[in-house]
């Protein structure tokens, strides 16, 4: 069980670990139903800071895999499900090349192109739902209008990586949600205009910047800064 504190909680929070840990899980009906009766099995491990990362995923003779290829911020849970979907499909591209090093460098290498590809629109996309704060509201009223049509199936495919950003997030939608908005509430006018053009930016950053990748080369810097505090044994 995982729970995520907001930063200036943080002291607060070490003050009583165990019964915060406990309360701020117990807020979500269905994560109470299903810890009710439980107890701690093991220590509390907090992470304070970590560094998300993309290394090349190919070269001559090699290929990264996972978290060694890279690490995006873990609010998204893919980490698990994104290992296994890269050897999924590295096991696909090698299976007929293994026996010859030129196919096979060729078809890490295509493996390298689409774990790019792929994943740096994901990276982006984890980076979004971790963000500290509320997360911008023309996406949750993009959610909504799905889930009155119908619809959010699509964001389930965007969350497990079966759709895109751009399948899901679509710019009629965004637009549509914010002149919906706007409608509704002109006197927020302002705000929501500034937040689509946020949003807009960071997108057009986003893949700009993945047209000309620069790659993490050698170790990465302390991906992930763990702190382990004892926990107290109240149970
Ligand atoms: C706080 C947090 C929450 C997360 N929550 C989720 C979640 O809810 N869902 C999800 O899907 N993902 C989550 N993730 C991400 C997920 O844990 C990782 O993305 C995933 O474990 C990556 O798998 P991996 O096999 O690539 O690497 P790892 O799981 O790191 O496996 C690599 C293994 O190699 C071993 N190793 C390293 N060097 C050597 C060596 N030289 N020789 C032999 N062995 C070696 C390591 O000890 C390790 O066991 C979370 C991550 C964090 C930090």
């Amino acid at each position: 069980m995982g729970v995520s504190p907001q930063q200036h909680e943080r002291e607060s929070f070490r003050a009583d670990l165990d019964g915060n840990v406990r309360a701020h899980a117990l807020r979500c009906a269905p994560i109470a139903e299903a810890l009710s009766g439980a107890t701690r099995a093991s220590r509390i491990y907090g992470i304070r800071r970590f560094f998300g990362y993309f290394r090349e995923a190919a070269g001559a003779g090699w290929v990264l895999l996972g978290d060694a290829g890279h690490f995006k911020d873990p609010a998204g849970g893919r980490g698990i499900g994104d290992a296994f979907h890269q050897a999924e499909r590295l096991a696909d591209a090698v299976g007929d090349a293994i026996g010859s090093d030129v196919r096979l460098d060729h078809a890490v290498a295509e493996f390298g192109r689409w774990r790019y590809r792929t994943y740096a629109e994901y990276y982006g996309l984890a980076a979004d739902l971790g963000v500290a704060g509320p997360i911008a509201g023309i996406v949750p009223r993009v959610v909504r209008g799905l889930h009155a049509r119908g619809r959010i199936d699509g964001v389930l495919n965007l969350l497990s990586h079966r759709a895109s950003v751009l399948d899901v997030l679509t710019p009629a939608r965004v637009l549509g949600a914010t002149g919906g908005h706007l409608l509704r509430a002109p006197g927020r006018r302002h705000a929501t205009l500034g937040e689509l053009g946020r949003l807009a930016t960071t997108e057009i950053r986003r893949r700009n910047a993945m047209r000309k990748p620069v790659f993490q080369s050698g170790p990465a810097p302390r991906p992930v800064q763990q702190e382990t505090p004892e926990p107290e044994l109240s149970r």
